[in-house]
C-alpha cells in the first residue's frame, strides 16, 4: 500500500511553536508583515505583557536539512532589531552548529534544538485537540514497534525530527458478491482522504481479492467514540497530532465504494451489493530516523503496530533486505553489499570499503585505511 500520511513538517514545527507560545500565555502571530515585500520578518511574533510593559519575542523556524550556522543567528538578530522586538528564540530541530551557538550567547537569542523544543512541548498540559468520532486507540506497541529497525547495528539511528500522529480516516465496507463465480462476503477499505481503495479481507466465499490486511486487522479493534485516545508511553506528541479530514462527500460515497469494488474484483456491476459502509479514523505514526546526511522514513498503523512503510528495510544499493548500516555513509547494506572493516570490524558499505592486499584480500573502514 502507497503510504500518504506525510503533512507538512515544516509548517508542523511553526505550529507546535505556535502553540507552546500560547501555552506560555503570549499572543502570537504567524509571518507577520509577510506580504510587505522587503520588510525584513521572522516567522512568530509572540507578546505578552510582563509586569504592565509588553514584551515582544522573535521565533524563527529552521526547516533546512542542516544544522544552523552562526551567520544565520546574526541574520535572525538583524532582523529582530529591524522589527525592534525585545529577543528571540530560534527553533532548529537539526540543532545548531557550535558557531551558532556563541553567537546566541554572545547576541542574546535563545537556541531551541529537539529536546529543547520537547521540554517546552511536556509543560502545554495535555489538551484535547480535536472531538472526532469512531477514533482507534493506540497500541502500546507503536512506540517500541516504530523504533526498532531490524538492522544489526540499527541503534546508531536517532530521531532527526519529531514524529508525528495523523488520525486518518478510512471507510470500511461490507459487501455481499451476489451473481456469478466467487460468491461471498467481502470487507473493502478506501482512504476517506482520497478514495482510493487501499485494502481489502475475505470474510467468506471466494471472491478475487488483493489484500494486505494492514487495515482490515482493525476490525477487531474497539472503537472509540468522541474523544482523542490517550497515548501511551514513549509518545508524548499530543501536539504534534493532525486529524485529516474526510475528502469524499456523502453524495459522492456510494459510486465511488461501487467503482473502488469493481475496479478490485473486476466484477460487472450489479453482481453485488453493498452492506455496510463505516468511517473510522486510524491513527499513523510517522517517524524519521537518520545519521549523517541518511534520513529513513518510518510509518506504524498504531492501532495495530503494523509497519506500513520503511525506508531502513531495503538495501541502498539493490533494494533487497537490509542487514545494516554502513558506519561511513550511513547507507543500508543487505549481504550482498555489507563489508565488515578487517581492523576495527565495524560495518562498511561495499562503496566505502577499501580493499588491501593482492592476495587474500582485506577489507578496510576508511578511517582504518588511514593508519
Ligand atoms: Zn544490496
Ligand atoms: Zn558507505
Ligand atoms: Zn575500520
Amino acid at each position: 500500500m502507497a503510504a500518504r500520511t506525510v503533512s507538512s513538517q515544516s509548517e508542523a514545527i511553526v505550529d507546535i511553536v505556535c502553540d507552546v507560545c500560547r501555552a506560555e500565555g503570549f499572543q502570537v502571530v504567524k509571518n507577520p508583515s509577510r506580504s510587505r515585500g522587503s520588510t525584513p520578518t521572522v516567522d512568530i511574533v509572540a507578546s505578552r505583557n510582563d509586569e504592565s510593559a509588553e514584551r515582544k519575542l522573535a521565533f524563527d523556524c529552521w526547516q533546512g536539512e542542516s544544522r544552523v550556522n552562526g551567520d544565520q543567528v546574526e541574520d535572525f538578530v538583524r532582523r529582530i532589531h529591524a522589527l525592534k522586538l525585545d529577543g528571540g528564540v530560534y527553533v532548529s530541530a537539526k540543532g545548531f552548529t557550535e558557531e551558532a551557538e556563541f553567537m546566541a550567547k554572545k547576541l542574546k537569542v535563545e537556541l531551541w534544538d529537539l529536546p529543547k523544543l520537547k521540554q517546552h512541548l511536556v509543560r502545554i498540559s495535555p489538551q484535547e485537540t480535536a472531538r472526532i468520532p469512531w477514533t482507534l486507540p493506540v497500541s502500546r506497541q507503536t512506540a517500541s514497534r516504530v523504533f526498532t529497525t531490524g538492522l544489526a547495528n540499527g541503534n546508531r539511528l536517532r530521531m532527526t525530527s519529531l514524529p508525528h500522529l495523523e488520525f486518518r480516516p478510512y471507510i470500511f465496507v461490507r459487501f455481499t458478491v451476489t451473481a456469478g463465480r466467487g460468491q461471498g462476503v467481502a470487507i473493502i477499505v478506501l482512504d476517506g482522504v482520497d478514495g482510493r481503495a487501499c485494502d481489502s479481507k475475505l470474510l467468506e466465499g471466494n471472491v478475487p481479492l488483493s489484500p494486505t490486511h494492514i487495515l482490515t486487522e482493525c476490525l477487531d479493534l474497539q472503537p472509540l467514540t468522541g474523544s482523542m485516545p490517550q497515548l501511551p508511553e514513549g509518545l508524548d506528541m499530543k501536539e504534534n497530532m493532525t486529524v485529516a479530514e474526510l475528502g469524499i462527500s456523502p453524495d459522492q460515497l456510494e459510486p465511488k465504494i461501487s467503482s473502488e469494488i469493481q475496479a478490485e474484483t473486476n466484477l460487472p456491476p450489479g453482481s453485488f451489493t453493498i452492506n455496510e459502509a463505516r468511517l473510522l479514523h486510524v491513527p499513523i505514526l510517522t517517524v524519521e530516523l537518520g545519521e549523517g546526511d541518511k534520513v529513513y522514513r518510518r510509518i506504524v498503523q498504531a492501532a495495530t503496530a503494523n509497519m506500513i512503510w520503511d525506508d531502513s528495510a531495503t538495501c541502498s544499493y539493490c533494494k533487497l533486505f537490509s542487514n545494516s548500516l554502513c558506519e561511513t555513509c550511513w547507507s543500508t547494506t543487505c549481504m550482498e553489499h555489507e563489508r565488515r572493516c578487517s581492523h576495527c570490524s565495524r560495518p562498511v558499505c561495499s562503496s566505502c570499503a577499501v580493499s588491501k592486499g593482492i592476495m587474500g584480500k582485506k577489507n578496510l573502514c576508511p578511517s582504518c585505511k588511514e593508519l
